[in-house]
């Protein structure tokens, strides 16, 4: 057997496990996933959810940006239908300039389910507020947020380099945890600079905070710089999902590193925790000007991995089936 076959025999196999539900355990009864229009049945989510893209930002200084134009990110996210894409996660945060109101106007217009998040993205950017707060005032202020601006997920939860984890950022963490608890939104995470013991520090926070880490992505994995696998695979066996969200990225030099991960995640019984996004966030992609698409996860990564034998099977429960799980949750009063 080839390693083609072996990945397609892996697939079947656990094609075999799942409908057996001895994989993913079905969605809980009652659950929905909150888009920023309004909750839907997860049903609705079909094709591929990328779920850390950014559709929304301005910048700190005021000058203006792209993403001004919401006739542009109409156009784009339109686009991204014709793909396959049924749903597009908004990791953005306050902090980041993300515009709740921006992301409702895009939605409307393109008909795209899209999902907010919202959070704490780095302590370069907390509110000034933050700094005076007990993680149960800002897990309050997440609570109060998540109900005004229908996040449907908490992130992207960021931390920077430091280690141990830098104690305002540990108290956003703190606060996630609590958050989720209270509302039952997943988490999606911001690692900095690939800095794997971090992503190793979120995932002990948020455990240590009661949360399941199923409902949690650990993002930016891609930025690991060695031994992008086995930390990979260290953190899928803490019990927590792997976000490679910088996946696509085109002439990104270690693609071909990232599909040799991925293949080994799937070969490690991982494939229900393997998610794919590319963190959209520059003009420079955008189909107007010549670019790959907000899509980019779709348009240029997935052929490398069907090139690498990942079958359709597969590929549909990495793009669709794990974020839908992820995004599908029971509303709580909170
Ligand atoms: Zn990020």
């Amino acid at each position: 057997m080839n390693r083609r076959e072996a990945i397609q025999w892996l697939g079947a196999g656990l094609g075999a496990l799942a409908s057996r539900g001895l994989l993913a355990a079905p969605l809980p009864k009652g659950a929905i996933v909150r888009t920023i229009l309004e909750d839907v049945s997860p049903d609705r989510l079909t094709g591929t959810t990328l779920f850390h893209e950014h559709l929304s930002m301005s910048r700190t200084d005021g000058k203006p940006i792209f993403y001004d134009d919401i006739g542009l990110m109409v156009d784009e996210v339109r686009a991204c239908a014709t793909d396959g894409v049924s749903c597009i996660v908004d990791a953005g945060v306050a902090g980041l300039g993300r515009k709740i109101e921006a992301l409702r106007t895009i939605a409307q217009r393109s008909g795209m389910l899209i999902v907010a998040g919202g959070g704490l993205h780095s302590k370069t950017d907390f509110p000034q507020d933050v700094f005076r707060k007990t993680a149960d005032e800002v897990a309050d202020d997440f609570v109060a947020l998540a109900k005004a601006e229908r996040w449907g997920v908490i992130g992207e939860m960021g931390t920077g380099t430091d280690l141990p984890m830098d104690p305002e950022e540990r108290k956003g963490f703190e606060a996630a945890a609590k958050a989720h608890l209270r509302t039952g939104l997943a988490i999606i995470t911001h690692v900095s600079d690939g800095c794997a013991q971090c992503a190793l520090d979120q995932v002990d926070v948020l455990e240590a905070g009661g949360v399941d880490l199923r409902r949690v992505v650990i993002g930016h994995l891609n930025e690991i710089p060695d031994e992008l696998t086995a930390k990979s695979i260290a953190i899928a066996k803490r019990g927590a999902n792997l976000g490679f969200d910088h996946s696509a990225r085109p002439g990104d030099p270690r693609i071909d590193e990232y599909v040799r991960t991925i293949l080994a995640v799937l070969e490690a019984g991982y494939e229900d925790r393997i998610f794919l996004s590319s963190d959209f966030a520059s003009s420079k992609y955008l189909r107007k000007n010549g670019g790959p698409g907000i899509d980019m996860t779709v348009t240029t990564f997935v052929p490398h991995l069907r090139k690498a034998g990942v079958n359709d099977a597969v590929l549909h429960r990495i793009l669709a089936e794990n974020p839908r799980r992820l995004l599908a949750f029971v509303p709580k009063a909170a």
